[in-house]
């Protein structure tokens, strides 16, 4: 907890990662509060996927510092990742396992009290109860997401990343979804990074947003205010114009 009152659950403070000649991520620092939604932004090849891998632990940073709960996430690894998650459309669960079979290892592998009743509560909160026999490699690529985002939540993640959670799923679905992740970060003061390609989604959900472009923040603000301070009359074309001309808009960072 801060001075202020502020407890900051995650701190990123200049990250960077270099491919060869390319800086995939360029001296990036943000910081997200308890039970804050928020949006990173940008368009293809931006660093979203790259940051919120080093931020998972799948990837290994260049030079910055990652701070979750606090602490240094280098030093405090199994610490911090039994108490986060993580939920990207290409990352899949083994597709010769049924459905109930990866959500079972899943929760065992978190140490949950009871894993088999943990399985039996997030099937039932995400639908999934008519695929639960079913082998994972089977399922539509929307259910897959769907499972992937269940998987998600079952160790009660007090920092849960999302990389593009609705991307393959229907508008019924993806609505269903978002509502389901709204209400567990409310209900539990859980924080969530979320990358999006859908601006309409992100106007939902997130309370600010961070717009990066060829690694470098550009921008950051309400998903609501900062089009109006930009001329732009959503999020959407906001997203254009930085995502055509980055160099109309000063570095914020
Ligand atoms: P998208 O919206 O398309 O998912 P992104 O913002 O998530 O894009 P990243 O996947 O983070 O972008 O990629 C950032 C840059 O790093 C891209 O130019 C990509 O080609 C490059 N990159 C990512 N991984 C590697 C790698 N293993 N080797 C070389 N370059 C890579």
């Amino acid at each position: 907890m801060t001075q202020s009152g502020i407890e900051k659950i995650l701190e990123v403070d200049n990250l960077s990662k270099t491919y060869g000649f390319l800086r995939a991520v360029d001296g990036v620092s943000f910081s997200i509060q308890k039970g804050e939604i928020l949006g990173l932004l940008g368009p293809n090849g931006a660093g979203k996927t790259t940051i919120i891998n080093m931020i998972a632990g799948l990837l290994e940073k260049d030079g910055g510092s990652i701070k979750v709960f606090g602490k240094d996430f280098s030093k405090n690894k199994s610490e911090i990742l039994s108490r986060m998650n993580f939920a990207a459309a290409y990352a899949q669960l083994p597709g010769n396992l049924k459905v109930k079979e990866n959500l079972l290892i899943y929760a065992m592998l978190y140490d949950s009290p009871n894993p088999r009743e943990a399985v039996k509560n997030i099937i039932a909160d995400f639908g999934l109860y008519e695929f639960t026999d079913k082998k994972t490699g089977f399922l539509s690529s929307g259910e897959q997401s769907r499972l992937v985002l269940a998987k998600a939540l079952i160790n009660n993640p007090e920092l849960l990343l999302l990389d593009e959670p609705t991307a393959s799923l229907d508008p019924s679905t993806s609505e269903q979804v978002r509502s389901r992740i709204m209400n567990y970060a409310k209900e539990n003061g859980a924080s969530v990074l979320w990358t999006s390609h859908d601006m309409c989604e992100i106007e939902k959900v997130c309370g600010r947003v961070l717009f990066l472009s060829r690694g470098k923040i550009l921008l950051e603000g309400h998903p609501k205010e900062l089009p109006v301070r930009y001329g732009k009359k959503n999020l959407e074309e906001l997203f254009i114009m930085i995502a055509r001309e980055p160099l109309s808009i000063n570095h914020v960072t």
